[in-house]
């Protein structure tokens, strides 16, 4: 498969099987049919890479200066994103309920920053970075994902990017038809939960 940046994200998620089916308890606590296992994609390098231009050209006239993403996968978008901008990343990591940006990451008064992160569910994680980036000063531009599964709910009220949507619902636990169907809870990375 080639890696020119023509491939459609799609089929870059279906080859790699980042995708997959079943009953799952995402880490927001949702319980979804799909599950997105992203570190599938992030550990393919070509395909990363394939898929951060796609955030990096739309951004590409925003004037950015540091690209900032949560743990443990935003690390990567990050970094990948802000190579190919020729500038710095930084991320943040959990601390209690919310993230910082620690590790002497310096970010400037005013700094442009682009948020980014691999998938957008109920928008904690990126929330969180929001409000670290302008806690230290600088200027949030724009939010770029790989892939946004909020359905449209979300509103960062600044410019977003996604490189792919999905409507795969998402359920709450009382509220979940496959629950209530009695098939099994699948708790990815940890087997069944
Ligand atoms: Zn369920």
């Amino acid at each position: 498969m080639p890696s020119d940046g023509l491939i459609k994200p799609e089929e870059i998620f279906r080859a790699t099987r980042t995708l997959m089916e079943g009953h799952f308890l995402l880490t927001s606590g949702l319980h979804s049919p799909v599950y997105w296992e992203k570190f599938r994609i992030l550990q393919y390098p070509e395909f990363t890479q394939s898929l951060c231009e796609l955030i990096a050209d739309h951004f590409s006239g925003f004037s950015i200066q540091v690209v900032a993403g949560p743990t443990t996968g935003g690390i990567i978008i990050a970094y990948e994103v802000a190579r190919q901008l020729c500038i710095r990343s930084v991320y943040a990591e959990k601390e209690g309920d919310r993230r910082l940006i620690r590790r002497g990451f310096e970010l400037e008064p005013g700094m442009r920053t682009l948020v980014v992160d691999d998938v957008l569910t109920t928008g904690g994680s990126i929330d969180q970075v929001i409000s670290e980036v302008r806690r230290r000063g600088g200027e949030v531009i724009g939010v770029g994902v790989l892939v946004d599964r909020s359905q449209g709910h979300i509103n960062f009220d600044i410019p977003f990017f996604s490189c792919h949507s999905t409507s795969a619902p998402s359920y709450t636990a009382d509220n979940c038809p496959l629950c209530k169907a009695g098939i099994p809870l699948t708790e990815p990375g940890r087997g069944q939960a």
